[in-house]
């Protein structure tokens, strides 16, 4: 046996895109989780913090350089003495900064201990800054001085260097974090799409269905369920109006020899155009209906039984005048119709059912090809 799976595209589409958002977000995840300690640091602010201290250490440099020309200078001993203060306060902040970024304390170690380095040797310099100021030679200051210049110049640089470094791969890391999050929203809308195809199509497959569990296949008239979904509203109407409700139940005559004449596709063939006649004949308020085999209803909702006389008069009338043509074989069609009207009473569907049923089979007993009509209190007149 050979079997056929035939999935819908939309389904295929969206498994396809929820697998590729999966991966995605996956692939997100683990990325993000891979560079987490490149995330949360404002290297920027520290690269700003490295910067500052660097340009004292060129002040510091160029300072000590005036003092071979002017060593007794009272204010280039206040601006070197100001630089001095200066100095390990700066050292304190980036120590602060470093120790906040996610940074191996290795990377950076080794600056840290220049600075370290040069900060323990500032007072000896304050001192000799000082004795310069009672009038010593500047040699010894200028000598250490330049020894801290040099320590603060190289960590400083290499602060900077790393610095600059993890905030490039900062930057790298979230232009690859950008690109992977719109991708991945990218995909979300997709499957979104996707999933609103697949609902559309859904929709419109549970139409179908309906109409399909609702429509007599051969005649495209409604079938007994369909009728059925009208009785009830149409049997309150009339209650709640006071308005007659009339049935019509119609059925082909001798349909049997029909098709035993001239095979069941010319049956076919009959009932769809005597399905036809019957909508030719009715008001787009009446609900028509093919119950099953050769027995069709009309329903007319504020009909009463002349008015509902009149139309099954005129439905008889019209079928017993089609002609051959119409049918593509030459056979004469006649229906039998039974018909029954229930005014404001407490009568059911199955009441009414049952006496248009009643009519029916009196008409069929009358000699066919007629109308027939119950009348509970003997009344009506065919
Ligand atoms: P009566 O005048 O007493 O109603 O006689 P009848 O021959 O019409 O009634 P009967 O119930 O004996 O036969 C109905 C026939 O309708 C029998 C069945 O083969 C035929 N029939 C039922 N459904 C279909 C259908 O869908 N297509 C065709 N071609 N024939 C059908
Ligand atoms: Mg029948
Ligand atoms: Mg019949």
């Amino acid at each position: 046996m050979n079997r056929r799976f035939n999935r819908p595209l939309g389904w295929q589409l969206g498994l396809g895109f929820t697998l590729l958002a999966g991966i995605c977000a996956i692939a997100t995840g683990v990325y993000l989780y891979q560079v987490r300690q490149h995330l949360g640091s404002n290297y920027t602010a520290l690269v700003a913090d490295v910067i500052r201290p660097q340009l004292h250490t060129v002040l510091l440099r160029s300072a000590l350089e005036d003092f071979h020309a002017h060593p007794q200078d009272s204010e280039l001993i206040e601006r070197f003495d100001n630089l001095l203060w200066r100095i390990p306060q700066h050292i304190e902040g980036v120590e602060f900064g470093l120790s906040k970024t996610p940074l191996a304390p290795a990377a950076y170690e080794a600056a840290l201990n220049r600075l370290e380095r040069a900060r323990e040797h500032l007072p000896e310099l304050r001192q000799a800054l000082g004795e310069i100021a009672a009038g010593a030679p500047p040699d010894d200051l200028i000598q250490q001085g330049f020894a801290i210049e040099n320590d603060l110049a190289q960590a400083y640089s290499r602060l900077s260097y790393l610095l600059h470094a993890e905030a490039a791969k900062q930057r790298i890391v979230m232009e690859r974090l950008a690109i992977g999050i719109a991708l991945l929203i990218l995909v979300i809308l997709i499957l979104v799409g996707c999933l609103m195809l697949v609902l559309m199509r859904l929709h419109h497959q549970h139409k179908k269905v309906l109409r399909l569990s609702l429509m007599d296949e051969l005649t495209g008239l409604g079938n007994r369920r369909y009728m059925l979904n009208f009785t009830d509203l149409l049997f309150e109407q009339s209650q709640r109006s006071g308005l007659p409700l009339s049935m019509a139940l119609i059925d082909l005559d001798h349909f049997k020899r029909v098709n035993d004449d001239f095979g069941h596709p010319a049956g076919d063939q009959v009932l769809k155009v005597v399905a036809d006649a019957l909508l030719g004949e009715v008001r787009k308020v009446d609900v028509v209906a093919r119950l099953g085999g050769e027995e069709f209803c009309v329903l007319m909702p504020e009909t009463d039984t002349q008015g509902a006389l009149d139309v099954t008069e005129r439905i008889r009338q019209r079928v017993a005048s089609l002609s051959h043509q119409a049918f593509g074989v030459p056979v004469a069609v006649t229906v039998s119709l039974g018909l029954a009207t229930v005014v404001a009473d407490d009568a059911t569907f199955d009441q009414l059912y049952s006496r248009a049923d009643q009519a029916l089979y009196q008409a069929k007993l009358q000699g066919r090809n007629r109308v027939a009509v119950d009348c509970p209190h003997g009344s009506c007149n065919a």
